[in-house]
Order: structure tokens, then sequence, then C-alpha cells
């Protein structure tokens, strides 16, 4: 077993029954304050958030034997490239160090531990390139059959994780508010587009995994290594102007209803922390090409929700999903993408693609919630949404949650402002 997910450990620090940050947990993030504006690395436990940088500082991590820059620093990429090997050791040390055995570390915690809701969490990765994945099968064919109802399912779909590349610069930390895009749409039985602000504001809720191993340009990544390429995931909203996309995605696919922003959460947790919750996917026909084929266990059970909350503070969960219904695994994704010789950055972002359940509350898009907009679905208040409105904010949560361990990834979460005309 992993020394860091060890089920029996306590902290010091006070960790409430809900959160998301046990001691086995131990997520990587990058936060700032008030009064230290310097970007730094950090860890959660609790409420509150461990400052990677003061605790090297104060020699607890030496036997670590890193630079200080790889904690002072604006983000997790030079952590990430020293290897996961190092990244486990530094979750192993931090688990030491908050142990609740361990007086030496709660005698100096005033110098490093910060309550979470008094620092600014950042977009914790650089992401250079990033690329979303259609791998639910439950999405891709209630989509399908909205925009062909005779061919939902296209013939490539069970044959390989079908993928576009996103857009990087557009990814934001969680809180950064979302201005509603504007763009061309093709009024219905109209034949001349229109240019305005979206009316079908749209989330779509997804994990994204972050590539922490490079391969050569020219070398794939088998898919029995895949996963030590993986060194965590985020939650990920990729934000979706519904009336844009249905326009301008033949022939090409996604564009400018896309590229406009997605939400990523403030934490990238291990890959290694999520062990406990490994699971089999769903039984994949017919079998994929061998470059593709996994044995054992390859999903996560991973329990997903999202929560939309208007201005007036009328609220509701309008999706339960599970990360485990994705049809294409994470190293079926990656062994995919590289296959012909396509190299990853450290740094590099997969989206999973929206996570549809197969029941229609777990649903990943006001798009099949709704199903476009047919079927509205109520706030607290009784207030209807067929999609988003302007200053509703949208957040997504998710966790795993064993024996009593809760494993998550705190929240994506997005207020949508209105369009500047
Ligand atoms: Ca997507």
């Amino acid at each position: 077993m992993i020394k860091a997910n060890d089920p029996t450990r306590k902290s010091w620090v006070e960790v409430p029954a809900d959160s998301d940050f046990p001691i086995q947990n131990l997520p990587f993030g990058v936060f700032r304050t008030k009064s230290n504006p310097t970007p730094r690395l950090c860890t959660a436990i609790g409420e509150n958030v461990v400052d990677l940088a003061m605790l090297n500082y104060l020699d607890l991590l030496d036997e670590l034997e890193l630079d200080n820059e790889v904690f002072s620093n604006r983000y997790l990429n030079d952590l990430m490239a020293l290897g996961k090997p190092v990244a486990r050791r530094l979750r192993d040390r931090l688990a030491e160090l908050l142990d609740e055995r361990n007086d030496e570390a709660k005698d100096l915690a005033w110098h490093f531990l910060h309550p979470m809701d008094k620092v600014e969490l950042l977009l914790p990765v650089h992401v250079g390139d990033y690329t979303d994945f259609y791998s639910s099968l439950e999405h891709a064919t209630n989509v399908g059959s909205m925009f062909r109802p005779d061919n939902p399912l296209l013939p490539n779909w069970k044959h390989l994780p079908v993928g576009y590349h996103g857009r990087a610069s557009s990814i934001v930390a969680s809180g950064t508010p979302i201005v509603r895009p504007n763009g061309q749409t093709l009024p219905q039985g109209s034949e001349q587009p229109v240019f305005g602000p979206t009316k079908l504001m749209d989330f779509e809720l997804e994990m994204a995994f972050v590539v922490g191993k490079p391969n050569p340009l020219g070398k794939p990544i088998p898919i029995e290594n895949a996963e030590e390429h993986i060194f965590g995931l985020m939650l990920f909203n990729d934000w979706s102007a519904r009336d844009i996309q249905s326009w301008e995605y033949v022939p090409l696919g996604p564009f400018l209803a896309k590229n406009f922003a997605s939400t990523a959460s403030p934490w990238v947790v291990m890959l290694d922390a999520l062990e406990p919750f490994r699971t089999a996917g769903p039984s994949q026909d017919p079998t994929p090409l061998p470059y593709l084929k996994t044995t054992g266990e390859h999903s996560f059970d991973l329990h997903l929700e999202v929560e939309i909350r208007a201005e007036n503070g009328a609220s509701a969960v309008v999706s339960r999903s599970n990360f485990k219904y994705m049809y294409w695994n994470m190293a079926q994704q990656l062994a995919h993408h590289t296959v012909n010789g396509c190299n990853m950055n450290i740094g590099d972002l997969c989206g999973s693609g929206t996570i549809s359940g197969p029941t229609p509350d777990s649903y990943g898009s006001m798009l099949e919630l709704t199903w476009r907009g047919s079927k509205p679905l109520q706030l607290s208040d009784g207030s209807e949404r067929k999609f988003i409105n302007d200053g509703d904010t949208v957040t997504l949560r998710g966790w795993g949650e064993k024996d009593g361990i809760r494993i998550g990834f705190g929240e994506a979460a997005g207020k949508v402002l209105p369009a500047i005309i």
C-alpha cells in the first residue's frame, strides 16, 4: 500500500467529517495570501492549506533535497518534472508531518498553516496543451439522438476515444467569473445567422487528468505505462454555448462554443490518493484494438455533482453522476492520443468529456438534463432553468468515499456574468 494512503492515520489538524481533505488525500495546489502575494505550492488538510515553501524553509522537507524554487513556484509543473517518485516521497513526508504523533511540526504550525477561506487558490498547472475527449457513452448517445435521431452513435465511437484539441489559454481557476460569450447563431427557421450573446449557456461536468511525464515526439505511450504518465486529476467544467455550437460544429467540430472558458478545481489530487476507488469500467463491446486493450481496474468510483445557485440564493443540485460511467478510461485515452507519435508535455490537460450516467438525474449538462430546454429544472424557490442564467453560479464537486474516508477535489465554481454588448 502507498504509505500516505494509510487509512488508520490521523492528523493533529482538525478535519471535519465531510471534508474533502483528510490526511489520506494531500492534493497539490498553488496559493498566495494578502500579506505574502508570492505564489507558492501548498497542500490541503481539513479547512486549511499548508505552505510547502515555508515547510522547506523550516527544514522540514530536508530529506527530499529539493531546491526552494520547486516550492516557491507559480505552478506545479517543476515539481511534476521531477517525476512521480519524488512527488510520492513528498506526499509521504507531508503525511508524517501532519500525523497526530508529530509534535515538532505541530509546534511550528503557525508558520505554515493558513485557513483555506483566507487564501487565494490559483490555477495550479501551467497548461500547455488541452485536449477534450467525448468518452461517456450515455452523453454521446443523448447528444447524438438530439441532433441525429436516426443515427445517434457514429460508427467510430466504440472503436476509439473521440476527442478534439481545445484551447489552453482560457482555462481558469475556480472562482473566476465567466462572461457570457457573444457569437453567431442560426435562429430556428431562419437561413441567416445573427450575432449576439448565447441564449443557451451550458456547463459540462468533467474530470481532467494532468500529464506529469512527457513522451518524445514519435514515441507512443504504451497502454500499460499510461497511468505512470498521469500525475493526478482535477474537476473540470467545459463551459459550452449550445446555439453557437450547433451552427459552427460542422465540419470541424467545436470552436468558439467552447474556447471562451473552462473552469478547473484548484487542487490536483494525485492518482495515488485515488487508488482505493479503483473499479472495473463498463464492458467494452466490440473488443478494442490491441493498443487500446486494458485488463484489470482502470476506472475510478468518484461521485460527481453539479449545483446551480442563483443570485438570490435559490439553488439546486441538478446532477449526480460518477466518473466510473466513462466508457473509455484514462489509460485508453492517453494511449490513443499518442499512438500516432504525438508528444505530450508536462502540464498537458485531458478532459474526460461530459460524464453522464444512465439515469436522467445523472446527466452532465443542461442540454441533456432539460432535453434541449423541453423539460426545465427547478431551483429551491421554484424558478425554472432551461440553461444557465446571468448571475447563476455553477459549482462542480467530486469525491470518493470508502471506510469513512472521503478523498475529494474541493470545488470548480464559476459565476456567469452578462455578455458585453
Ligand atoms: Ca466537453
